[in-house]
């Protein structure tokens, strides 16, 4: 089918249902055209849980579109392709967390967003690459962390807040491939480029000192808008530089790697999501009993990182109800394991 009559009647169908279509910044360009919202996990879950829609095509991976059946159990959340899964998500298992806690009894489990849920209804904390030094640095400086599952985050983590942190050793296939090398001779060749890396990306800790800014997707884009350079150099999944291209018409911006590219964010295409919408498959659910427990740890990342007023209320209790740390709602929550 002709490009713009599949956008068209993915626009048509997306009324008819009702729906919104959320994408992340690494999905295709075509994806990003159609959507209503692009953005990083953090703001796709943000945005998930304000919008009326109905129901919510998730064109993400995916853990994302776990999250976003969890914080709207009211919607219907659907994915185009359920084999968008994710590689780093994978390296860790709820039993592996049960295991530490069980060795650690006064540990605090924090997970990457990057995680199953069964993975953070084990964990007490839950943070994305744009706020996780914020969540680490709420946790009281006496506990021991467990930090899963992409060891290069944890380093940097590590390394930004001085914590004792234990570091899973799981790490992105996609990120993993940037070579310092390789940047070190971009950066010849372009010494007027601003080099920003995302903290997932395998040469970070040789490489630390060799970027700008060490960013998430989003602070990326915003990053890159508001700078003077008009030359950058980005090392996160390739997908990105369609919207920063789109956005920013009147700058260069040039891979880190040709190799950076997600096989499971790349499941999802343009005829998927027509396919989707017509047919509404397919649902993502969590089952209640891990929602619960899971929530939590995400409520509380949301809390740290956004206003009050945003904080998503009201999966346990029918009065809004904040979690903080040493909740005896988390306390019993993590007891039930
Ligand atoms: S880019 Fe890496 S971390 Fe992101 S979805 Fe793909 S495999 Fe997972």
């Amino acid at each position: 089918m002709e490009q713009t009559m599949l956008a068209e009647q993915v626009l048509e169908w997306k009324g008819r249902r009702n729906a919104v279509i959320l994408a992340h910044n690494y999905q295709e360009g075509r994806i990003q055209d159609v959507a209503d919202f692009t953005g990083d996990s953090l703001k796709l879950a943000q945005f998930a849980v304000r919008t009326d829609a109905e129901v919510i095509l998730f064109c993400g991976v995916h853990f994302m579109a776990e999250t976003a059946a969890m914080l709207c159990p009211d919607r219907k959340v659907i994915v185009p392709d359920l084999a968008a899964g994710c590689s780093l998500a994978d390296m860790i298992m709820p039993g592996q967390v049960r295991k530490w806690k069980q060795q650690h009894r006064d540990g605090v489990a924090v997970c990457y967003i990057n995680t199953a849920a069964a993975v953070k209804a084990e964990c007490d904390y839950c943070c994305t690459s744009a706020n996780g030094e914020q969540v680490i640095n709420a946790i009281p400086a006496d506990k021991e962390i467990l930090f899963v599952p992409d060891f290069y985050l944890g380093s940097y983590l590590k390394a930004k807040t001085g914590r004792n942190i234990e570091l899973w050793k799981g790490y992105c296939p996609a990120h993993a491939v940037i070579d310092p090398a390789h940047i070190e001779k971009l950066q010849e060749q372009h010494p007027d480029a601003e080099f920003l890396m995302h903290p997932e990306c395998g040469c970070l800790t040789k490489q630390m000192d060799l970027a700008d800014k060490i960013l998430s997707t989003d602070g990326m884009m915003k990053h890159v808008k508001e700078s003077g350079s008009k030359r950058f150099i980005i090392a996160t999944e390739n997908g990105i530089l369609y919207r920063m291209r789109k956005e920013n018409p009147d700058k260069i911006f040039l891979p880190a790697s040709e190799h950076a590219t997600c096989s499971h964010m790349q499941q999802n295409t343009l005829e998927k999501v027509l396919r989707s919408l017509i047919t509404l498959e397919y649902p993502v659910t969590v089952e209640p009993a891990i929602a619960r427990r899971a929530i939590l740890c995400i409520e509380r990342m949301m809390e740290i990182s956004q206003p009050k007023a945003e904080v998503v209320h009201g999966w346990l209790d029918p009065e809004p109800h904040p979690v903080r740390w040493g909740d005896p709602v988390l306390a019993a929550a993590n007891d039930l394991s």
